[in-house]
């Protein structure tokens, strides 16, 4: 694999893919920049190695439309007051006005070209597409973590037409900190999966049981693990087709040795309602009409406990539904935990990204990543299409 350091960038046109999905709120304000504060090491070395730096990124699901709520014009904004640094905005991503553009950059100069999900062949991985942005590039550097497990045109496609790419140095951290915890772990290796399905992260569990001391399991999906072991759990969400496979992982784990941790205790309400009335109970006193919503004070004892002499912990996914406060508060016990531990802490992005930094701990995590979907495939164990392309690349040269 080779990394932005090792290119030549000199004055040399080098497109950038980053990741610039940002939260928006309905003015179009941006809610949180993290996503283009991670990109700036990358810019930085760029603008350093006078560069001519053009940028391609997406921004929400304009499902290959134009719409003013969804362009780059905030971003491009927020990027050019994070560098201190003029960035233009292209009307477009691709087509000749866009060329020229390019062609006529003088090196330490920023162009971010608009949306690439303004076409619909962005997503479809078209070849034309990816030529063409391939075309504005002498070197192309991927930095996008958030969109490495997605097949698009502009980080798959695009490698098949340009020869020099290779990864920024956001996704360099983001692959060091997870072969590290995956790979090598300082243990004990703890791994904390919650959120509201295991189907979700059915192939996440399969694969962590393997690589972990210990595995804790939270938030909606324990209770499937509940009901395979034999619990009442009255209304919980609960994937009944994957019982077998849930009682089948308990016995893995236990075949494995690794020492997994379920809910004892768990808020429980007849709704998922800020204003429902809510009980603590232990797991045998579930009303059959209500449901578990959160993990209950003696779980939070439990886990917290796991978690006294871990070396290694790896979190993804909420232990309850904490968007609501009555049942918050074993997510943001859990953040405090993970935090105060002396541990090396991986967050996987998401939500449970989301509840570090409204528990107020994002700086005392080791590593909070900048992309949900794309840690959870590093999880999985599998390789992402995007470096997977990059190496193809240079495989075939
Ligand atoms: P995920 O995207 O799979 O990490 O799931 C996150 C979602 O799981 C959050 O929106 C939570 O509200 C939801 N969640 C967590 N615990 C529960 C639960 N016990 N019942 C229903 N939903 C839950």
């Amino acid at each position: 694999m080779k990394y932005i350091d090792e290119f030549d960038l000199r004055e040399k046109r080098v497109l950038f893919r980053f990741d610039f999905n940002v939260p928006l709120d309905e003015n179009s304000h941006i809610v949180d920049d993290g996503r283009i504060r991670a990109a700036l090491p990358s810019i930085n070395y760029a603008l350093d190695e006078h560069a001519k730096i053009i940028i391609i990124s997406h921004l929400g699901r304009p499902k290959g439309t134009y719409n003013d709520k969804l362009s780059l014009n905030p971003v491009a904004r927020r990027l050019s007051r994070l560098l201190g640094k003029d960035v233009i905005l292209a009307k477009d991503c691709i087509g000749n006005e866009v060329k020229h553009l390019i062609d006529t950059m003088k090196p330490g100069c920023i162009v971010m070209l608009e949306n690439l999900r303004f076409h619909q062949e962005e997503t479809d991985n078209d070849d034309d597409f990816a030529k063409e942005l391939a075309g504005f590039a002498d070197v192309y550097i991927d930095d996008a973590f958030g969109n490495a497990h997605r097949k698009h045109a502009s980080n798959v496609g695009i490698t098949k037409y340009i020869n020099k790419c290779g990864l920024g140095f956001l996704m360099r951290k983001e692959l060091n900190y997870f072969s590290k915890s995956l790979e090598n772990p300082f243990r004990p290796f703890v791994a904390i999966i919650g959120g509201s399905k295991v189907s979700d992260k059915l192939q996440a569990l399969g694969n962590l049981v393997r690589k972990v001391d210990k595995m804790i399991i939270g938030g909606g999906m324990a209770f499937t693990f509940l009901k395979a072991m034999g619990y009442e759990i009255g209304k919980s969400i609960v994937e009944n087709d994957l019982i077998d496979t849930a009682y089948q992982g308990i016995e893995i784990a236990k075949k494995l040795g690794v020492k997994l941790y379920l809910p004892v205790d768990c808020v429980i309400a007849e709704s998922v309602d800020p204003k429902a009335v809510t009980k603590i109970v232990p797991l045998q006193e579930i009303d059959p009409n209500w449901m578990g919503l959160d993990i209950g004070p003696a779980t939070i004892a439990l886990f917290r406990e796991a978690l006294f002499d871990a070396k290694t912990i790896v979190w993804n996914g909420p232990m309850g539904v904490f968007e609501i406060d009555a049942f918050s508060r074993g997510t943001f016990a859990m953040a405090h935990a993970v935090a105060n531990s002396h541990a090396l802490t991986i967050v996987g992005g998401g939500d449970t990204d989301v509840a570090i930094h409204q528990a107020g701990e994002s700086d005392y995590i080791t590593y909070i990543s900048t992309g949900g979907g794309a840690s959870l495939e590093l999880l999985e164990g599998k390789k992402l299409p995007a470096i997977q392309a990059i190496e193809e690349c240079w495989q075939r040269q």
